[in-house]
């Protein structure tokens, strides 16, 4: 499986990924073990995968991407807050970079099955059940915010809890195609930057889609 990830993480650098910090960290964290066993042929393609619950693995390549985006604006050892914790991959490699990792999910099921699967591993990642689009207020605030589902807007209870010069990483848009978003707070203001396009499954929520 060494190989396979070293494999993977090439094929990352030549579709444009080069934080070193980022590519480390995908060397390192176990793809397969975020997966069933029956798919573990398949965890170091460069594909999503499904995870059951109608949910989905993100793809390695926007993975490293989203990871990139905020780790240049918001070096580890920030406190991170993810949004959708699903397999936990995610949450695993911003771990693996040094963040403190704080993670909400709203599926049960997955939340539960992700819980152990950190203990099992050791992750020391905070894990909570519920609605994420309001994120975690009694943690913030934070110094990054990744949401790994697509938001139809800007979540304000995000924004809200971004620290000072906090960076939320966000695809933003229809359903079937969004826009990698990032704000920044800079004093009073958020500072907007857009990046390619990707396709998430949707964030339900009150601050989400119904
Ligand atoms: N980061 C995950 C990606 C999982 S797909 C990974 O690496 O595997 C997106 C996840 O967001 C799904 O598990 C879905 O249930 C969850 N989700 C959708 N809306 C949410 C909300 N409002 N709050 C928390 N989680 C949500």
């Amino acid at each position: 499986m060494a190989e396979r990830r070293r494999e993977m993480v090439d094929g990352l650098r030549q579709k444009g990924i080069s934080d070193l910090r980022v590519l480390e960290a995908m060397e390192s964290v176990e793809r397969h073990r975020f997966v069933d066993e029956k798919s573990h042929s398949f965890a170091y393609e460069d594909s999503a995968y499904p995870i059951g619950y109608g949910q989905t693995i993100s793809q390695p390549y926007t993975v490293a991407y989203m990871t990139s985006l905020l780790a240049e604006r918001c070096p580890p050892p920030a406190k991170v807050l993810e949004i959708g914790t699903g397999s936990g991959y995610q949450a695993a490699i911003l771990d693996a970079i040094g963040y403190r990792v704080y993670t909400v999910e709203r599926i049960r099921a997955l939340y539960d099955r992700t819980v152990q699967l950190f203990a099992e591993l050791g992750l020391p990642i905070s894990c909570r059940l519920g609605d994420g689009s309001l994120g975690w207020p009694e943690e913030s605030p934070f110094g990054g915010i990744m949401v790994t589902a697509a938001a139809p807007r800007c979540p304000e209870h995000l924004l809200q809890q971004l620290a000072e010069n906090g960076s939320l990483v966000i695809p933003v848009g229809e359903q079937g195609m969004q826009r990698m978003t990032v704000y920044r707070r800079v004093g009073a203001r958020y500072e907007k930057e857009l990046f390619h396009y990707f396709a998430f499954v949707p964030l339900i929520g009150r601050e989400g889609w119904n």
